[in-house]
């Protein structure tokens, strides 16, 4: 690029009025840290005050573009206080940037309480569009993504992440979730237990970074590739699950309703039993279910 061209493409990112009294939520790199967009820089430089997850990440992130700012810590643990602090000085008059460590604010990450009060209040949130491990992953997976439903982090705890998982075996929809390494193997241990072994997955592993990977196989393989090699429980992955083929949607969601009515007033062994004669599907298949239908009542 010219100078002259990059002085034309500044120019027009200022084209767009950036008022006065408004927080503007910046989506910032997952990892190349040229992924950056031309707007953001553009505002960052404009805003009077940055409000970010970790002012050191953060205060790293804006030296690599030359911007200074003064930063206020805004995390999870904080974001009803700092809200109030932001919504004071906008009311004053400011301009202020909300930034994540990574990707889109709010999507996974501190931000929507704080969007939520500035809109409250009535004050102006203007998005900055930019990089989301989600839609990153989505566009280089593959998958049809016309329907996809945002799973993020599953429960910790193997009895939650087996209850979330439940509802989401009808859906249609690209199932997207996010995981960490320590966690890697247990997620797609649980995936292979609740869906079907013949869906798509996906591992989308360290998207823009040096080793970058996009890995898709059947959920049967998936647990055998992932221990096949050390390194592929590394780094940041986002997990990908295709959706349910319509057909089977619709036979569990009535093989389910069958089971909710039998389980009301039957031991749970005679229900599958009584459901795989209506049904005309596997008994143990149906005794496997009301099992997790029981549980799940048990839980909530
Ligand atoms: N707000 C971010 C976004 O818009 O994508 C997500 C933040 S969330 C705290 C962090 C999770 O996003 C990671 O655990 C991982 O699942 C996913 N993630 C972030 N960067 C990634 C990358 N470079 N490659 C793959 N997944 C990534």
């Amino acid at each position: 690029m010219t100078q002259s061209s990059a002085a034309t493409i500044f120019g027009e990112a200022a084209l767009q009025g950036y008022p006065v009294s408004t927080l503007y939520v910046i989506a910032t790199p997952i990892g190349n840290v040229c992924d950056i967009t031309v707007r953001a820089l553009h505002v960052l430089n404009l805003v009077d005050a940055v409000a970010c997850e970790d002012t050191r990440n953060t205060g790293q992130l804006l030296s690599r573009y030359g911007v200074v700012k003064p930063l206020i810590a805004a995390h999870q643990h904080n974001e009803r206080e700092v809200a109030d602090k932001l919504i004071a000085r906008l009311q004053a008059g400011a301009r202020i940037a909300l930034v994540s460590d990574a990707g889109t604010p709010a999507v996974s990450d501190p931000g929507a309480r704080i969007v939520d009060a500035v809109r409250a209040a009535g004050l102006r949130v203007m998005p900055l569009p930019g990089p989301s491990a989600a839609i990153a992953a989505l566009s280089a997976s593959g998958l049809l993504s016309d329907e996809f439903y945002f799973v993020g982090f599953l429960p910790a705890k193997g009895k939650q992440r087996e209850a979330r998982l439940q509802p989401l075996r009808t859906l249609a929809a690209t199932l997207v979730f996010y995981e960490a390494p320590h966690r890697i193997a247990d997620c797609v241990e649980a995936l292979a237990a609740a869906f079907e072994p013949q869906r798509q997955i996906v591992f989308a592993r360290e998207l823009t970074k040096l080793f970058e990977q996009v890995h898709r196989c059947r959920l049967s393989e998936a647990q055998a590739w992932l221990a096949s090699d050390a390194h592929r429980e590394k780094g940041e992955f986002v997990v990908l699950l295709e959706g349910a083929p319509a057909a089977a949607g619709q036979d569990q969601l009535e093989a389910d309703r069958v089971l909710q009515i039998l389980l009301a007033e039957c031991p749970l062994k005679q229900a599958a039993a009584l459901a795989a004669q209506i049904l005309g599907q596997k008994k143990n298949a149906l005794y496997e279910r009301a099992l997790e239908l029981k549980n799940m009542q048990s839980i909530a």
